[in-house]
């Protein structure tokens, strides 16, 4: 069965009810792994209904060793700790590249930890956007995520361009939330020799909107224009095939659904096709010099094939540590069976917040879950803003973004059909 059946037919089942959602713990296979999570907890020591994990993941409980550990090698080892860590930090980066690999699909060479997720996109731009005369423009949402719109602006004025012109904002139909796909492809045919760039997010931050990055990839590279999209709300939340999907770079921050930690590292994808093309400019720094030669510290820079040739400095351990001890739970799940019981929680939650019904808020992410992860963007009537607040009062922990969104993400490494519950139960109590 697909989980899109699998969803489906689970709806017909759901009920409103706490001994439902506890049969439903009862019966995830995953439900163990919220056991190797901290949650946090209200004053009267009652954990907190965490569904924000789309904007700050929870920490993996071993994250306090893993940096621990780092923390004493240094104090034992000093500088050898570079060789002699019981992870040794020269190659420390290189523990995560099968994982990250695993977790958005693609091959070991494709991948990279590596700098923040902004600074990442830029980087790539630097390389796979190269506008000339004839093909200048880039395809971007409207309501993307401001970093990145802010990313492409300066891109473009970087390469002497008008944003106004340069910049090419995709908006929903009118009285639509989402965009359609095929309004999606029709602009990429539309722009066709001038387009430059496709540079999408591939879970929308604010409507939750999942793209089909395969026909989009296609489509761009069709009229000759290069794909690259943001992961922040897509690595590990859905179930990736990048390689496959033929985009051409991506990158993704690890402290949304990733739980590494605030501020933490990003990961970047470069398609293997590009991994050889050393005619490509990049902006270089000694990490992504050939491994071999870099410590003969010379002045001729010599790439290491693939994304690890992007690399600037030597990495954060502390950080990297961190993010290890997430990404080992997201290798012994496994991103379809994630995705699976995501689709399954997000399916309760909307299943409950339907049955709540009134007009006090309509849910914008698209009912389809093949358009969809594991976010509910819920556009509140009145007093928005008080309302997150109330929730919060009551241990209700969601994002909210101006002007009037609450954004829910229940995470299925961590989560459970209780807190969809007592979330949809709490918001029911206080609507009015
Ligand atoms: C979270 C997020 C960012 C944040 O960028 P940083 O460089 O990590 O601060 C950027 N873009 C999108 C789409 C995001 O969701």
């Amino acid at each position: 069965m697909t989980s899109q059946q699998t969803a489906t037919s689970m709806k017909t089942e759901f009920k409103n009810d706490l001994q439902f959602a506890l049969s439903m713990d009862k019966a995830d296979e995953l439900a163990e792994f919220r056991k190797q999570f901290l949650i946090p907890k209200t004053k009267d020591g009652k954990e907190w209904i965490y569904m924000a994990g789309n904007s700050l993941g929870l920490q993996p409980a071993k994250v306090r060793d893993y940096i621990g550990e780092e923390l004493d090698d240094w104090a034992i080892h000093g500088v050898e700790g570079h060789w002699d860590a019981r992870h040794p930090w020269l190659p420390y980066h290189e523990n995560l590249t099968e994982m990250a690999a695993r977790l958005v699909g693609a091959k070991p060479i494709e991948v990279v930890i590596m700098n923040t997720l902004t600074v990442n996109l830029h980087l790539m731009m630097v390389s796979f956007y190269r506008p000339t005369k004839e093909r200048f423009k880039i395809i971007i949402e409207a309501d993307a995520f401001p970093s990145d719109r802010y990313a492409v602006d300066s891109q473009a004025s970087f390469h002497g361009l008008d944003p106004k012109t340069a910049i090419v904002a995709l908006r929903p139909r009118e009285g639509e939330f989402t965009l359609r796909h095929e309004d999606i492809l029709a602009a990429i045919e539309k722009e066709g020799p001038s387009l430059a760039l496709v540079m999408l997010g591939n879970v929308n931050y604010l409507t939750g909107q999942a793209f089909d990055m395969k026909s989009i990839a296609a489509k761009a590279h069709e009229v000759g224009a290069k794909a690259g999209f943001n992961l922040a709300h897509g690595a590990g939340n859905l179930h990736l095939h990048l390689h496959e999907d033929d985009v051409d770079f991506a990158v993704w921050c690890s402290y949304k659904y990733l739980n590494s930690g605030p501020g933490s590292l990003a990961g970047c994808f470069v398609h293997e096709r590009h991994s050889k093309d050393f005619t490509l400019p990049r902006f270089a720094g000694w990490w992504g010099h050939d491994k071999k030669t870099r410590f003969q510290m010379g002045p001729q820079f010599d790439p290491i094939p693939g994304a690890e040739g992007w690399q600037l400095s030597n990495p954060p351990i502390f950080q990297l540590a961190a993010l290890r001890a997430s990404m080992e739970l997201f290798d012994q799940a496994g991103m379809a069976k994630l995705r699976q019981k995501g689709d399954l929680l997000t399916a309760y939650l909307e299943f409950l917040l339907t049955e709540i019904g009134g007009d006090f808020f309509k849910l914008i992410t698209p009912k389809d879950i093949s358009q969809r992860g594991s976010q509910l963007s819920i556009k509140l009537k009145s007093q928005p803003k008080d309302f997150v607040k109330l929730l919060r009062e009551r241990g209700v922990i969601c994002d909210f973004r101006e002007p009037d969104i609450m954004r829910a993400a229940p995470a299925p490494l961590y989560n459970s059909f209780e807190d969809v519950y007592n979330f949809a139960k709490t918001v029911g109590e206080h609507v009015s």
